[in-house]
């Protein structure tokens, strides 16, 4: 079909095939999954008299007169009758050749929305064929493409890539009849094949249901789904496989030894959580292969001290830990709590962090480098090149959605010599849903603290908004006539920190001036470390009554007698986030609030985004169902952090809907690699190419 607009002058091959690059199509399988966005119905003729205004129909008739008019513009109006109607057609760019076509007497389809008016009939600027050709019998796709690459080109592109996947065997059927069979008792129906199904999704015959296509419920969706899915769980429990194979150092767990010290002099007693979660991580130390677990447990569940019991068992059977915090803040509460902890039972522990002094940095990289240090903790700093350990055993990330898979993998490395890996422990106060904890992360043990210590009463939180703010201050002084402390958040405006920070000293200065007498500092990033630090620990000795900060202190911070957490704008906060935020508070056994201050735009509106987060917020205080919202809200992308880790995400699959899918992928996964290895490997290359390696860090 012509389109009306004048053709470009050709570009040459290279910058087409670019563009093909940018859209990541490179090898034939890239091409056969690119699949439409959705499609065009050209395959019939609609009668003037039936077009239902607002779609996009194709009519065929007369050409009743052509003539250019300049009112204002140049433009070309064409008349068709198709015998039902007569309508009106405008082009304003048009070549000579074009018009042409469109002269008096011609027979011609016109494709286009139709509109009703007292003009009677019009289409603007509808593309336009000499009427006589073939219809196509099935639908035209819309590919998903980049700016300057026309669906033209890209609908050849996509067929001829389609053609060679057929042709070099890329599209044979990979899952064994069992599964096949299992697969078409999941969906009630016989799985097609995924020749048939891409053929289809590419061409879809036009008596399809478009809702089926558009939900994807469609057999030809639901059969590229379900081998999306067991791509992804073949390579999850294929990792798994290769690291059962790795050595890791045993570290069993001794009687009298220092895992046993730390438990008796500590001032509290371990939930059942705890304990649960402590012995499952010694368990895995103890087996000589790596671990690779994840530690979930919502805010203030104490995950530390079960991080503290793991170094514990690490140290006494004579190797080092490292504890790595996403913070600076965060690290150094690790340390002082883990030094205050362990020193009275001899063990070394090293501090290392980018904002060192160059001689303190290089006594620790010392002392780390001799094994004097038995445990390290710091930030990022940990993982670089110069932090040569003596033998590292154990490997603490706290916050693990914080780091990339480029940071895991540094840590690793960090393990002396080749033959062995070390063992990794992650912690993260936002719970995987189960779907995720399923797909992505399936290649990860799971050990969940879902039990908070004793005495704590739940936070209850309240919606306020900003021009009642006053109320709030009033709150706060009562907060702090109890003897109490309060955290007030100031958002981060992504644009600007200066503003950022203008807001936030804007806050303190306000409060400091409502508040005389109870002393209100004011934390933020730009601040020298040391600055930070005394600004901390000021608070944390309750010399201090109101902390303003900005989201400087979103993770770990443990000030008990904090009862007060002011979110101001909490309507641009994420949802995990101002979770994580609430979790400051609500930590000793008094009453605790979260007030989310929020702001309406000029309109007095929230988005509904924002509604459902605040909603979300007032409504649980259980992590997991805040990780269920998020979820829902954000999509996995975001949680994942998927750009940063470089993990391929599902393209076709959804792991809420497609449940049934995944559940069958996550059995047949390890069944396939057990009995079918040779479909298992041809299944992954066909889904992973080389992105395959990505998914084991
Ligand atoms: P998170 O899981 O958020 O990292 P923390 O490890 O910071 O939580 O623990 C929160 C607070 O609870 C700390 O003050 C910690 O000492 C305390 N705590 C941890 N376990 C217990 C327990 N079993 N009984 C009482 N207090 C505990
Ligand atoms: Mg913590």
């Amino acid at each position: 079909m012509t389109d009306p607009t004048p053709p470009q002058a050709a570009k040459p091959l290279s910058s087409m095939q670019k563009a093909l690059r940018k859209l990541g199509l490179v090898s034939p399988m890239d091409f056969a999954l690119h699949v439409p966005l959705r499609y065009e119905d050209e395959t019939r003729i609609t009668r003037l008299v039936d077009a239902p205004p607002g779609e996009v129909v194709q009519i065929e008739g007369v050409v009743t007169s052509s003539e250019v008019q300049y009112r204002p513009r140049r433009q070309l109006i064409v008349v068709v009758d198709d015998g039902t109607d007569v309508c009106t057609a405008r082009f304003f760019n048009f070549y000579p050749n074009q018009q042409k076509a469109l002269s008096e007497g011609n027979r011609v389809v016109l494709r286009g929305e139709v509109k009703r008016g007292f003009m009677g009939c019009t289409m603007l600027h509808p593309s336009f064929k000499t009427a006589g050709g073939e219809l196509p019998d099935v639908l035209t796709p819309v590919y998903p493409s980049s700016g300057n690459l026309p669906q033209a080109y890209l609908r050849r592109a996509v067929q001829a890539g389609l053609e060679r996947a057929g042709k070099s065997g890329w599209l044979t059927e990979t899952i064994p009849q069992p599964a096949l069979q299992d697969l078409q008792q999941q969906l009630r129906q016989p799985p097609w094949p995924l020749a048939q199904a891409l053929q289809y999704l590419h061409h879809p015959t036009p008596d399809v249901s478009v809702a089926a296509l558009e939900d994807r419920s469609h057999p030809a969706w639901l059969r590229l789904k379900a081998e999306e899915l067991l791509a992804q769980q073949i390579s999850q429990a294929q990792a798994r496989g290769e690291r059962a194979q790795l050595h890791a150092p045993q570290l069993p767990l001794r009687v009298g030894g220092l895992h046993e010290r730390l438990l008796a002099s500590l001032p509290f007693a371990l939930t059942n959580a705890q304990r649960r979660v402590v012995e499952e991580i010694a368990q895995d130390l103890a087996c000589g292969q790596p671990m690779h677990r994840l530690l979930q447990g919502d805010v203030g569940s104490g995950k530390t001290v079960v991080a503290a019991l793991a170094a514990a068992v690490c140290i006494d059977a004579g190797w080092q830990c490292a504890l790595m915090a996403p913070t600076e803040i965060l690290a150094q509460q690790h340390f002082k709590k883990l030094l205050d902890w362990l020193t009275p039972l001899g063990v070394g522990v090293a501090w290392l962090t980018g904002s060192q002094k160059t001689k303190e940095r290089r006594d620790m990289l010392e002392r780390i480098a001799s094994g004097e240090a038995q445990l390290v903790i710091g930030t990022h700093a940990v993982i670089q090149d110069k932090v040569q350990f003596h033998r590292l055993a154990l490997a603490i990330i706290d916050e693990q959605h914080r780091f990339g898979v480029a940071q895991r993998l540094a840590l690793r490395q960090k393990m002396q010599g080749d033959q062995q890996e070390p063992h990794m422990l992650m912690m993260s106060a936002t719970p995987i849903p189960r779907t995720l904890a399923m797909s992505y992360y399936a290649d990860l043990a799971v050990s969940t603290i879902d039990e908070l210590p004793p005495g704590r009463t739940p936070v209850s939180t309240l919606l306020v908004s900003q021009d009642r703010r006053d109320e709030v201050v009033e709150r706060i002084s009562g907060q702090l006539a109890q003897g109490r402390q309060v955290y007030w958040v100031c958002p981060l405006i992504e644009e600007s920190e200066a503003l950022d920070l203008q807001n936030a000293t804007q806050t303190w200065e306000e409060l400091s001036e409502a508040l005389p007498g109870v002393g209100v500092a004011l934390l933020h990033s730009k601040l020298p470390t040391q600055e930070k630090k005394d600004i901390m620990d000021a608070f944390v000795r309750g010399e201090t009554g109101v902390l303003v900060s900005t989201t400087v202190i979103e993770v770990g911070v443990d000030v008990p007698n904090a009862t007060l957490m002011v979110i101001e704008h909490a309507e641009r906060f994420g949802l995990s986030q101002m979770h994580q935020l609430r979790g400051r508070v609500g930590r000793g056994s008094a009453v605790s609030y979260c007030i989310l201050l929020f702001a309406t735009n000029e309109a007095g509106k929230l988005s509904d985004t924002a509604k459902d987060r605040l909603r979300a917020m007032r409504e649980t205080t259980d992590g997991f169902e805040i990780a269920r919202r998020d979820l829902h809200i954000r999509g996995p992308g975001e949680l994942l952090g998927a750009r940063q880790s470089g993990s391929p995400l599902l393209r076709f699959a959804d792991l809420e809907a497609d449940i049934v899918l995944l559940e069958w992928a996550r059995e047949w996964a390890p069944r396939m690699l057990a009995q079918f290895p040779a479909l298992a490997q041809r299944h992954l290359e066909r889904w992973l190419g080389s992105k395959a390696e990505f998914l084991k860090a």
